[in-house]
């Protein structure tokens, strides 16, 4: 049995042209399910055939359209034949450019052989946007090689290396961080406006920020880098990521500031940034809206640290003290901490550590081995907190209180951005080692693609 799939082209004169594509055979007696239906190998020919025949003819009248003087109407002289290649993702198709004289009306001095091409005008890249795109989105998703892989298994895409696919999200990050800048430049357009300010809404945005180390190329000067990721999120809105690797970006700040807009912030607007105790984080959302942050400390970094000194006590309860060591104090004192954070009494929080240390430092020399060793500990533990407390005694709120009120008061989901930004796709496992620009780059597609910005019509290149 045979079947021939023949194209039929109309052109806009109706003019009708058939084309054969291809012809598929199989036995009349079918012994194998292998041999029923169309197979990858014969969609693939299909498809590039397809995409060939329509590509050459829509250039070819568009090139005849463009032969026609647009000022008198005369067909433009033809000086020669040309031909371009283009790469789609059925295939790399090479088409004709012709190129024309220009009309003598548009001419300043008749005939002085100045050429017009309009095809090449046309294809302004050796790719089209939506190879770009799909190879973009495939280097975010996966390795590189991967990619090229799952394309040339599936499309009869041109074959490329894991180079080229590099290369493309590359340039692809390069178009989003121009956009970004855009669109943080924008935002100071409106500064002005006194109706949109009085229109801010009443729910201010929340910028969740946190670091994460990514293993650096060899003859990198450091063995890891840190990239700083978050997301923007507002109420009635979906989420919005956003990842930099600071050293490289352009303008790290512009890349929040457009995430920021994005979810409808406005120059002036108050905005709500939580982060861990590193003080480059709140500084880069100051950058960013260079006007009022609110910032608050992590109460899931907060809670770990009482953690940390809930844990060595509890050691200490489970020995089998001396009468001289009376543990009643310290133990009120240690359960009363998480209390008081949670509450926004740090002041009285840091009094508790304060006695606890010095009971902690009197049992040291007690002269009994094990209590010291975990004195020594919950002496340090305790220590740590309270600088903790210390250095970030502006950021420290009454969490309870927000908690009730179901505003966010923990990091922990733009640690979930780290993990879907970061680790899955250059975490250790994997061994892959990265420059940071690279790094940066990549960040930037995935994010576009976690946030489903790529699937959108809005999702438009800046020039
Ligand atoms: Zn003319």
């Amino acid at each position: 049995m045979q079947w021939t799939v023949r194209l039929e082209a109309r052109t806009s004169a109706g003019e009708v042209k058939t084309t054969e594509l291809v012809t598929f055979s199989r036995p009349v007696v079918v012994s194998t399910l292998t041999e029923i239906g169309l197979v990858l190998s014969e969609t693939k020919a299909l498809l590039a055939r397809l995409q060939a025949s329509m590509l050459c003819g829509q250039v070819a009248e568009y090139a005849a359209q463009h032969r026609v003087c647009a000022a008198c109407g005369v067909l433009q002289p033809f000086k020669d034949r040309r031909t371009r290649r283009l790469q789609t993702l059925f295939g790399t198709v090479e088409v004709e450019a012709p190129r024309f004289k220009v009309c003598r009306c548009r001419q300043p001095v008749p005939m002085t052989g100045v050429t017009v091409s309009p095809v090449c005008a046309l294809l302004t890249a050796r790719c089209t946007p939506e190879l770009e795109r799909v190879q973009a989105e495939l280097g975010a998703r996966t390795s590189f090689r991967d990619g090229v892989r799952i394309l040339e298994s599936l499309l009869p895409v041109s074959p490329a290396n894991h180079e080229s696919l590099r290369s493309r999200t590359h340039a692809v990050a390069l178009q989003l961080e121009a956009a970004d800048r855009q669109t943080a430049a924008e935002v100071m357009a409106v500064r002005d406006e006194p109706d949109k300010a009085a229109a801010a809404d009443a729910s201010r945005p929340v910028v969740m920020l946190d670091g994460a180390y990514i293993r650096a190329v060899p003859g990198h000067q450091v063995r890891n880098f840190e990239a700083i990721c978050g997301k923007v999120e507002r109420e009635g809105q979906p989420t919005r990521r956003f990842a930099l690797v600071r050293s490289v970006a352009e303008q790290p700040h512009a890349l929040l500031r457009a995430a920021l807009q994005d979810q409808g912030w406005r120059e002036g607007d108050a905005v709500t940034a939580i982060s861990d105790g590193d003080p480059a984080l709140p500084a880069l959302v100051r950058s960013a809206t260079g006007g009022p942050v609110e910032y608050i400390l992590d109460w899931f970094h907060l809670s770990m640290r009482v953690h940390h000194v809930e844990q060595v006590m509890g050691g200490l309860c489970a020995l089998e003290l001396p009468p001289l060591v009376p543990l009643d104090q310290a133990q009120i004192d240690v359960d009363r901490l998480r209390h008081l954070l949670w509450n926004g009494d740090h002041e009285r929080a840091c009094e508790a550590l304060g006695r606890i240390v010095s009971w902690a430092k009197d049992a040291i020399v007690l002269n009994n081995l094990a209590v010291e060793a975990k004195a020594r500990r919950l002496v340090a533990r305790c220590t740590e907190l309270r600088a903790y407390i210390e250095n970030n005694e502006g950021a420290l709120i009454d969490y309870g209180q927000r908690y009730r009120a179901g505003k966010p008061i923990s990091t922990s989901r733009a640690e979930g951005t780290v993990n879907q930004l970061v680790s899955a796709r250059m975490n250790k496992r994997r061994q892959m080692r990265w420059s940071p620009r690279g790094a940066h780059r990549v960040l930037q597609v995935r994010a576009a693609v976690l946030d489903g910005r790529f699937g959108q019509n809005a999702f438009q290149f800046a020039a």
